[in-house]
């Protein structure tokens, strides 16, 4: 017999409510149609497993994930039917897999429509492509009889750019409701979390939000919609005095001005948090803002505690990590800030 592992110095607040209420939004706003959710990459990193049963109980019955393992991870939590796989059925143990679990596939090409048809077949999602040019059937090929077997579900389409204000929005759904006249089918499906500000022609009976469940904001009208659902939280491992002129870390990047006391944190940019939040990052606890100071470590990463005396080893921060805010502030994308957070968090 093993111990029990003790608690990790590391996890991730996770506010559930903020979920329910950002599915709940983007439903509203879906108007017609009723929101799926996009679970792939593991929720965004928040784990899907956590995520499909919260959603579920709040009235969502599709779900998208990328990979058949990331299906097979869901197969005791979600219910029978509601999973779809993105990416489709590359090998014929793909679409065994698929028929044993009811879990159904995004058709994307002809060469996968006819691999689906002759494995046994059955109910699947169409993605059609209509200016990505990255996974989907080509309009010009939805004639084929390949195409015309399959009993399509939910024919879908991805946009490019939902987020700005282009006109390839337009073109890409006028080529959605062609082919929607072309193919036979149940549900019709085209906006990401972006797509369903763009207005109800985008709406059809599913829109498949990500981003915005989890707390971003990909466009600026959504803003008062949408609630923070993550925010990641590390220990003070060590609290220590540092004396004027003294510096921080490797290449040493900052030197104190004058003494001051630091805390050093279980955080660093193997947990996601990445070097780029080197000298720009900034924590809280009891209301206090607490600077990163110089470089972000591996494992480890050190906070200025002159303006919280009461702090000690073993006490919590939060990172301040509202989506729009942290990707203002450090460039990656919102979509990047939540994948990267790693495995070491508890979720
Ligand atoms: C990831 C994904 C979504 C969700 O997009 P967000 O921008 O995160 O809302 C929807 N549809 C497809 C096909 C996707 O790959």
């Amino acid at each position: 017999m093993f111990p029990d592992l003790p608690q990790p110095a590391l996890r991730l607040g996770f506010d559930p409510d903020a979920l329910r209420s950002n599915w709940q939004a983007l439903d509203r706003l879906s108007g017609q149609a009723r929101a799926g959710a996009a679970v792939k990459a593991d929720g965004y990193g928040l784990g899907a497993r956590e995520v499909v049963p919260i959603l579920h109980a709040a009235g969502c019955h599709d779900f998208f994930v990328a990979h058949w393992s990331e299906a097979h991870a869901l197969l005791d939590v979600a219910a029978p039917g509601s999973v779809s796989v993105l990416h489709g059925p590359l090998t014929d143990a793909d679409v065994a897999f698929a028929v044993a679990s009811g879990t159904a596939p995004v058709i994307n090409s002809l060469e996968q429509a006819r691999r689906w048809r002759a494995g046994g077949g059955g109910r699947c999602h169409l993605m059609v492509d209509t200016g990505m040019n990255r996974l989907g059937v080509a309009m010009a090929d939805l004639g084929d009889e390949s195409v015309a077997a399959l009993d399509v579900d939910v024919l879908l389409s991805h946009l490019v750019s939902a987020e700005e204000d282009t006109g390839f929005n337009a073109i890409q759904r006028d080529r959605w409701q062609q082919a929607r006249a072309a193919v036979r089918h149940q549900r019709g499906s085209l906006a990401n979390s972006a797509g369903i500000a763009l207005g109800s022609d985008y709406h059809g009976d599913l829109t498949r939000p990500g981003i915005a469940l989890y707390g971003g904001v990909p466009r600026a009208e959504m803003a008062g919609e949408i609630r923070q659902v993550v925010r990641p939280q590390a220990a003070i491992l060590q609290v220590r005095n540092v004396a004027a002129g003294e510096t921080i870390g490797y290449n040493a990047t900052f030197t104190a001005a004058g003494p001051m006391r630091v805390g050093t944190i279980a955080l660093g940019y193997a947990d996601g948090y990445l070097r780029c939040w080197s000298g720009k990052g900034r924590f809280r606890a009891n209301g206090q803002v607490l600077p990163v100071l110089g470089r972000v470590s591996m494992d480890l990463t050190v906070i200025d505690l002159s303006h919280a005396p009461a702090l000690r080893e073993g006490d919590w921060v939060t990172a301040d990590y509202a989506l729009p805010e942290a990707s203002a502030t450090t460039g990656l994308s919102q979509y990047e800030l939540l994948t990267v957070l790693g495995h070491r968090f508890a979720r």
